[in-house]
């Protein structure tokens, strides 16, 4: 079993959830008392949100590169970033490393073409939804046109990001702007709903819409769980 690095605590309450999937994705496979083989980095959010406010991205960069160092060092077999946003920093991240990083839109877009989505909402942070980082890549690289709420249901989703689930809390007024959003999507031509914020499966499930919902947290976990099983019915490499 490959070890799987977590670059987290952003917020630390998707990570949880992270180490919680991951570990029942291993005993699912394996059963009995098997669970995975896991380090993690957990930064301090507070930090990390300040500096997203205010634009400083170099310093952002610095810091995921020093969490991805160390769980190299700590013996990371793979680098998961455990935030969607902060996915604005990969390729930097990626070419600090050796161990490869599983990215989260490239691991969201397996699930939404598999269901023949093509034009799905995508929710998630300011940050996320604004920049070109996350839906340049799922139309360069995926095909997939991404289709963004207005500019007052993205304020809405990102304060509910930052201002609740971050901070534990789950508001069931919150719940239903959040579907009003994917409602008001739909019309638009929406076929599908991106959880584009490791944060918004705490308030949102595919119960809340009869469009197919990606949960990206899941959907990560999920595929650090396949990659590291799968190193387990490889071949062992033989000394030359
Ligand atoms: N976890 C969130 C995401 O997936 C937001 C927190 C952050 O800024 O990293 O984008």
């Amino acid at each position: 079993m490959q070890t799987i690095g977590l670059l987290g605590g952003m917020s630390w309450e998707s990570s949880a959830v992270y180490y919680k999937l991951i570990n029942e994705g291993v005993r699912a496979r394996l059963g009995g008392l098997h669970s995975a083989r896991i380090v993690l980095w957990s930064v301090e959010f507070q930090e990390v949100a300040a500096r997203q406010a205010a634009g400083d991205w170099d310093a952002l960069a610095d810091m995921m590169i020093e969490g991805a160092r160390a769980l190299e060092r700590a013996g990371a077999e793979m680098l998961l970033i455990c935030t969607n946003t902060m996915h604005k920093l990969a390729d930097q991240v990626a070419s600090a490393i050796t161990i490869p990083l599983i990215h989260i839109a490239d691991i969201a877009a397996v699930a939404i073409k598999a269901v023949n989505s093509s034009r799905p909402l995508l929710l998630g942070t300011r940050f996320t939804m604004e920049e070109p980082f996350y839906r340049d890549r799922m139309r360069d690289k995926h095909g997939l046109q991404l289709l963004r709420p207005s500019s007052d249901e993205e304020r809405l989703v990102h304060g509910i990001i930052y201002d609740e689930l971050c901070q534990g809390s789950v508001r069931p007024e919150s719940k239903a702007r959040c579907r009003a959003v994917i409602d008001a999507a739909r019309m638009r031509g929406a076929d599908g709903v991106i959880l584009g914020c490791t944060e918004l499966d705490l308030l949102l499930s595919q119960s809340d819409s009869d469009l197919p919902v990606f949960d990206t947290t899941a959907l990560h976990a999920n595929a650090a769980v396949e990659r590291s099983l799968a190193a387990r019915s490889r071949p062992a490499r033989t000394s030359p």
